[in-house]
C-alpha cells in the first residue's frame, strides 16, 4: 500500500547536512517527493509503500547529521500525487530569514583523512571543510545563510568545487565555505611590520620559528591567537612579559589526546568534550609533577587545554617538532582578540615576531570557549566559538527582549520566541574596544536574528557601559533587573523551571536595591521578582575597588570588623607583617566610611580568607585569590567546617563570620596548616549556606534552590554544597550550556523582562 507523508522539521537543520541526509534516507527506502529548506527548517514530503517510510520517519529522528539539532518535527498524512523521484527543491524565497545559523565546527575525521592523503586534491589543504565542519558564524555577513551572504564570497568556486556544492550526495553539498587550492583563500607568512615573507611553503617555516621560542600570531576561526612553544621556558616567559599577563594562567593547544594524557587528568566526559564539534578549552587538573613550563598555568591546580580545530592547526602540528603550544587570545590584557590581518599587525606587532595570517576574513569574533567538567557533566566558563549562536531553548514562549548583561565577562542575549540567543564572550566594558565590540555585537545580532526587541534589560548598576548605553536607546520599554536576581534567573531558564525557587547566588560583586555591593545572596523569587532572604553580614571593603586588586584589605577589614583595634594584639604572621602606619590609615578609611562601600560578597570573604592564612594578598587576574584557596585545599584532617553565625534581623537572616574568625585566628595561633584551615573554611560555609537553606524553607515550604554565580566555579565549593543541600532533600539546579558567572546574567535579565512586561 502507498502512502504519502508531509514533515515538518524545525531547529538546527540549515547549513548542517540535512537535506543531502533527507535525500539519502529517502532514496535509499525507495521513496519519492521533496525536501525543502523553509522559514521555519524543513518542509519534507514522502511517498512509497507504507513499510518504507514508517522505516523513513523511524531512522530519520536516530540518525541525523552531528551538527543538526531538531526541536520540532510533525508529521501529517498527504493524498498520493505519483512523483517519480526525490528531489532537493530551491529554499523558498524571502522565507529563510528565521532560521539558525550554526556555530563554527571543529575539522571532521573525513576532512582530517583527505588533509594528510597525499592523492587528495585537497592534500595539506589549510582551509578545507564540508557540511560537516567548518567555519560558519564568524564569516557571516548578514542572512540568509548562503555563500555570497559570508566571507566566502570573495572566491568563486573552481569547476570541481561547484560540482560537489551542486550535488546532494556529495559531502560538500552546499557547503557554503567550500574551496580548494585552486579557487580558495590561502597562507601567508608576515613578519612583525607586515612584510609577506617568501619562504615557500609558510606552514613549516613557522614551525621552524615556533620551535626557535619565537612568538607567532597565528590567524583561527575566531581571532588571532598568540602561540609560543609551552615547553620553551623563557619564550613563555617573553610572551608574558609583552602581553601584560603576569600570572593568569594561558591555554594549551596539543596535537593528541595521548598528549594531554601526559599533561593533565583526563576522563571519559572530557575526553568527549575536547573532541566535540565546538573544541573547546577545557580546565583540568594537572598532573603532576608538572611537565610544562611553570609560567604556563602559576599557582593554579588546572591547565587549560585543548585540541587542534582548524586544518591550519593539524598542519602546524603533524611536524613532530611541537608537543605543546601555548596559544592565548591575540589582544592586550583584557581587550577584544583582533580579527583582522592589519589591525592585527597594528596592535599585536609589540607582542609577536611574526604573523601567520590568510586572506578569509573574519567577520564576526569568537574567542574559544571555556569549559570544566563538574559532576559528570561539561560547564561552561566562556560560552563562544563553536556554541554561538546557537540558542538556549526555553520552556515557553517569551516576548523578545534584549539584555546587555553585566560589565564583566559581558554577554548579550536575544529571545526570540523559544529561544534565547546569547552572544558570544564580549569581554569586560572598561576599554574603548571592547565597548565598540559590545554596540557591534547588537546590531549584529539583531541583524542575524532578525528581531527588534522592544524590550530592553540592563543592570541596575548606573556606572555600568552597558547601563548606560541601556538609558540612552530610545524606543524600547527598559527593565532594570538585579544582577543576583539575573543569575537566578538564567538558572531558571536554563532548567526550564517556573513558579518559586529558593537562590543562593554567590559571585563578587553586583549592585544590590540598597545602593550597597551584594554578592552573598539568598533569594526567594520567580521570573518576575525576588526578594532577599539572606545574606553576608556586610563589611567596608576599604578603598572599594582596590579591595578586589589587594584582598589584604579584605582580610584587614574582616579583622577589624571582628577585633576592632584588638587585631593588634593577635599573635598571627598577617598582623605581624603588617605595616602599621599604612594599617591605621585603612583603618580610618573604615571608620569613616570614605570610599569604603560596604559589601555581602561572597568573593570577598573568600579573598579575605585567602589573604588572611598567607596564600594572595594581591591578585593578578579575576578571582585568582579565591582560586588558590580552593587548590590549597587539603581533605586529609576531618571534615568538621568552622562555626558560623545566623541571626535574625527583621524579614532577613544575616550570616555572621564572627565565629569563624575566631576559630580561624586560633588555628592560625597554633599553626595548623594553610590546607587544612581552607578545607575547614569551605566546609564551615557550606554547612552554614545548607542551615540557611532549612530555614529557608521552613519559612515558605520551597524546596527548589538553584545555584549560581560566579563563586560557583569553585568545584569545590559546588559539589560538596549541592551534595549537601541534596541530603536534606532539596532539589538542586546547577548551570551547565550557561555560564554561571557573569557570562550567563543577560539571560536572566532578558527572562526577567520578559515576565515583568508579560503580566
Ligand atoms: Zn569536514
Ligand atoms: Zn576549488
Ligand atoms: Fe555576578
Amino acid at each position: 500500500m502507498v502512502c504519502r507523508k508531509a514533515v515538518e522539521i524545525s531547529g538546527i537543520v540549515q547549513g548542517v547536512g540535512f537535506r543531502p541526509f533527507i535525500y539519502r534516507l529517502a532514496t535509499e527506502n525507495n521513496l519519492t517527493g521533496f525536501i525543502t529548506n523553509t522559514a521555519a527548517g524543513v518542509s519534507i514530503e514522502v511517498e512509497g509503500v507504507a513499510d518504507a517510510v514508517a522505516s523513513f520517519l523511524s531512522r530519520l529522528p536516530k540518525e541525523v547529521p552531528p551538527l543538526a539539532h531538531i526541536t520540532s518535527l510533525v508529521v501529517a498524512d498527504r493524498p498520493s500525487v505519483a512523483d517519480t523521484e526525490f528531489r532537493i527543491l530551491p529554499s523558498r524565497v524571502g522565507e529563510e530569514r528565521t532560521v539558525l545559523i550554526s556555530p563554527d565546527v571543529a575539522l571532521c575525521h573525513d576532512c582530517l583523512a583527505e588533509l594528510f592523503n597525499p592523492r587528495d586534491r585537497r592534500f595539506r589543504y589549510p582551509f578545507i571543510n564540508c557540511t560537516n565542519c567548518g567555519p560558519r558564524y564568524t564569516i557571516v555577513r548578514d542572512i540568509p545563510y548562503d555563500r555570497a551572504k559570508t566571507s566566502m564570497a570573495a572566491f568563486p568556486m573552481c569547476p570541481d568545487c561547484q560540482r560537489e556544492y551542486d550535488d546532494p550526495r556529495d559531502r560538500r553539498f552546499h557547503a557554503q565555505p567550500n574551496a580548494c587550492w585552486n579557487c580558495g583563500p590561502h597562507v601567508e607568512l608576515w613578519d612583525r611590520v607586515g612584510r609577506r615573507i617568501d619562504a615557500g611553503d609558510p606552514i613549516p617555516k613557522t614551525v621552524e620559528l615556533l620551535a626557535a621560542g619565537q612568538i607567532v600570531a597565528v590567524k583561527g576561526l575566531g581571532g588571532f591567537h598568540l602561540a609560543v612553544d609551552a615547553m620553551n621556558e623563557p619564550a613563555v616567559a617573553l610572551l608574558r612579559e609583552r602581553k601584560r599577563r603576569v600570572e593568569k594562567p594561558f591555554a594549551i593547544m596539543a596535537p593528541t589526546l595521548a598528549r594531554l594524557d601526559e599533561l593533565c587528568q583526563l576522563d571519559e566526559v572530557s575526553r568527549g568534550l575536547l573532541q566535540s564539534p565546538a573544541h573547546p578549552i577545557l580546565l583540568l587538573k594537572k598532573k603532576q609533577p608538572e611537565r610544562l613550563a611553570p609560567f604556563v598555568a602559576p599557582f593554579n591546580r588546572d591547565l587549560g587545554v585543548f585540541l587542534p580545530y582548524t586544518p591550519l592547526h593539524h598542519l602546524l602540528f603533524a611536524d613532530e617538532r611541537l608537543s605543546a603550544v601555548v596559544m592565548t587570545s591575540g589582544n592586550i590584557s583584557e581587550e577584544p582578540i583582533a580579527i583582522d590581518n592589519a589591525e592585527a599587525v597594528e596592535r599585536l606587532h609589540e607582542l609577536a615576531d611574526y604573523f601567520l595570517v590568510h586572506n578569509r576574513e573574519i567577520l564576526l569574533r569568537a574567542d574559544d570557549s571555556v569549559m570544566r567538567v563538574a559532576g559528570g557533566r561539561g560547564r561552561q566558563v566562556r560560552r563562544s566559538r563553536g556554541y554561538v549562536p546557537a540558542p538556549i531553548f526555553l520552556k515557553e514562549e517569551v516576548l523578545p527582549v534584549l539584555a546587555v548583561g553585566g560589565e564583566l565577562k559581558n554577554t548579550i542575549c536575544i529571545t526570540r520566541g523559544r529561544e534565547a540567543f546569547l552572544s558570544q564572550h564580549i569581554g569586560d566594558l572598561e576599554n574603548l574596544e571592547s565597548y565598540k565590540f559590545f554596540t557591534s555585537t547588537v546590531a549584529g545580532f539583531k541583524r542575524i536574528l532578525q528581531v527588534e526587541p522592544k524590550i530592553l534589560a540592563y543592570d541596575l548598576h548606573p556606572d555600568y557601559f552597558c547601563t548606560r548605553w541601556a538609558l540612552e536607546q530610545t524606543g524600547m520599554e527598559r527593565v532594570g533587573v538585579q544582577h543576583h536576581h539575573a543569575h537566578i534567573a538564567s538558572c531558571m531558564a536554563e532548567n526550564h523551571l517556573e513558579g518559586r525557587v529558593i537562590g543562593f547566588a554567590l559571585d563578587g560583586t553586583g549592585y544590590g536595591t540598597d545602593g550597597h555591593v551584594w554578592g552573598g545572596e539568598v533569594l526567594v523569587c520567580d521570573h518576575g521578582e525576588f526578594e532577599r532572604v539572606a545574606h553576608l553580614d556586610y563589611v567596608p571593603m576599604p578603598g572599594g575597588s582596590a579591595a578586589i586588586l589587594e584582598p589584604r584589605r579584605m582580610a584587614i577589614s574582616y579583622l577589624f570588623r571582628h577585633f576592632g583595634r584588638d587585631l593588634w594584639k593577635l599573635e598571627i604572621p598577617f598582623v605581624r607583617a603588617l605595616d602599621r602606619r599604612r594599617t591605621e590609615n585603612l583603618l580610618k578609611l573604615i571608620e569613616s566610611g570614605v570610599n569604603s562601600p560596604l559589601t555581602s560578597s561572597a568573593g570577598r570573604l573568600f579573598d579575605a580568607v585567602s589573604a588572611l592564612i598567607g596564600i594572595r594578598e594581591n591578585v593578578n587576574y579575576e578571582a585568582q585569590a579565591a582560586i588558590e584557596l580552593e587548590a590549597a585545599i587539603d581533605e586529609s584532617g576531618q571534615d568538621t567546617g568552622y562555626p558560623f553565625a545566623i541571626r535574625e534581623a527583621g524579614d532577613e537572616w544575616i550570616i555572621d563570620s564572627h565565629p569563624l574568625f575566631e576559630a580561624l585566628v586560633q588555628d592560625m595561633r597554633e599553626s595548623v596548616a594553610t590546607g587544612i584551615i581552607s578545607h575547614k573554611f569551605h566546609m564551615g560555609f557550606v554547612d552554614v549556606m545548607g542551615r540557611a537553606a532549612d530555614l529557608v524553607r521552613g519559612r515558605t515550604g520551597l524546596d527548589r534552590i538553584c545555584l549560581s554565580g560566579g563563586s560557583f566555579q569553585n568545584c569545590f565549593l559546588s559539589q560538596h554544597l549541592q551534595q549537601r543541600l541534596e541530603q536534606q532533600g532539596f532539589q538542586v539546579f546547577t548551570h551547565a550550556e550557561v555560564p554561571c558567572g557573569d557570562g550567563g546574567i543577560s539571560l536572566g535579565q532578558a527572562l526577567v523582562a520578559a515576565h515583568r512586561l508579560a503580566i
